[in-house]
């Protein structure tokens, strides 16, 4: 699918009016764009690394209607290289100029990008984390307070999984989530399993009956807390279990301790609790996995609805989990960040839903895809998986 809106004339004056300006600049006032391509040229700047990208031969020919000059005699603008290096002859001071004076409006700029969808982040734990209120002004909060973007995405969506009871929302806060298209989960992390009251259990409960919470969880096993607490986990989890309903997503937690990297036990624990109790065509989710082919395969094999979901951490992946994320099925595949967690020095301290697409990236690197077909089918997938659909802007 081609996210690109088609260029605007409004567009393709400022492209033109911010070439003509740098004409007169490097070489003199009122030099056209052939006399500035043959400068270039003279200079030894000679496009470099690659072909033409589709985009920017439209943006020359629509340049050349413009113009009426032949889009052959300044075709070697249109390559970035060349570009560069005539923008490296300007002083600070007039690129700071052009930066003001040829800016991209907002629109502009998020039509250009991808759209993307981040499957798994806590909203409640970002916001408490930089002290933001998780209220009708999130995707305005997210943009403000977003960490350094390296692979820019248009975020069309996301799923908040809400797993401590003591920052569970209010009814009011789940329609407005999911207004917003931040699709709230209602869970209990396995990490608590030891604390929780049985009025947090209860609230969570009554919580997974209201009509805005699509999926049940995270609930799971982690397996790398002290060994003492995995009996208190399975017990939770299949105390909780009868309350699936069957228009939820499971979404699973599920992390082995040291010594199962790629959790085969910890993933077989959990499969043995599921079994009998949970359809064989339940949707679910097994968010940051890092599970073999094996564990893969016994997973789909007893519930062909399963998706998982990578986070940008690719490079922590042991091997075998590493031919896993190669080897799946496109169709089971989704990204997201896990948001406030999985920082990195690319990132920052605390991570947001808006650095996804270095998760589309990374694994897109593993798989040999690029960010836009991963970006394509994880935004289908997502949307099959929660049964929800869409089109445009968040409203
Ligand atoms: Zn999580």
């Amino acid at each position: 699918m081609d996210m690109r809106v088609p260029l605007s004339l409004s567009l393709t004056r400022r492209r033109l009016a911010f070439l003509m300006a740098l004409g007169a600049r490097v070489v003199r006032e009122g030099t056209s764009l052939g006399d500035l391509s043959i400068f270039s040229l003279h200079m030894g700047y000679v496009p470099q690394g690659g072909g033409e990208h589709s985009s920017q031969v439209e943006a020359v020919q629509a340049i050349s209607r413009l113009t009426g000059e032949e889009v052959g005699s300044f075709r070697n603008l249109l390559h970035w290289s060349v570009l560069g290096r005539l923008w490296a002859l300007l002083t600070t001071s007039e690129h700071d100029f052009f930066v003001d004076t040829y800016p991209l409006t907002s629109d502009e700029q998020k039509s250009r990008w991808p759209e993307a969808t981040d499957s798994h982040c806590h909203l409640d734990r970002l916001c408490a984390q930089v002290g933001m209120t998780l209220d009708e002004n999130i995707w305005s909060h997210l943009r403000d307070r977003s960490p350094m973007i390296e692979v820019e995405v248009n975020l069309g969506a996301l799923v908040t999984n809400f797993c401590d009871p003591h920052t569970y929302p209010n009814d009011a806060l789940l329609q407005t989530l999911s207004k917003l298209r931040c699709f709230p989960t209602i869970g209990l992390h396995p990490k608590g399993a030891e604390k929780y009251r049985d009025s947090e259990i209860k609230e969570f409960i009554r919580l997974l009956g209201t009509p805005e919470v699509g999926g049940f969880g995270e609930v799971g096993l982690d397996h790398s807390v002290h060994y003492s607490e995995w009996l208190g986990q399975a017990v939770l989890l299949q105390r909780v279990l009868g309350y699936l309903e069957e228009r939820h997503v499971l979404v699973l937690h599920c992390r082995g301790s040291t010594q199962d990297m790629d959790g085969r036990e910890v993933n077989k624990r959990l499969l043995s609790i599921l079994h009998g109790v949970v359809n064989r065509d339940r949707r679910i989710y097994l968010h940051c996995f890092r599970g073999d082919m094996e564990v893969f395969r016994a997973f789909t094999d007893a519930f062909p609805n399963t998706y998982v979901g990578y986070t940008h951490k690719t490079g922590d992946l042991t091997p075998g989990s590493l031919l896993a994320l190669r080897t799946i099925p496109t169709e089971r595949l989704l990204i997201e960040t896990d948001a406030p967690y999985f920082t990195g020095p690319n990132i920052g301290p605390i991570s947001s839903p808006t650095v996804v697409g270095l998760a589309a990236r990374n694994v897109g690197m593993v798989r040999g895809e690029s960010v836009n077909d991963v970006l394509t089918a994880t935004v289908a997938n997502f949307q099959r998986l929660y049964r929800l659909n869409w089109v445009g802007a968040v409203s």
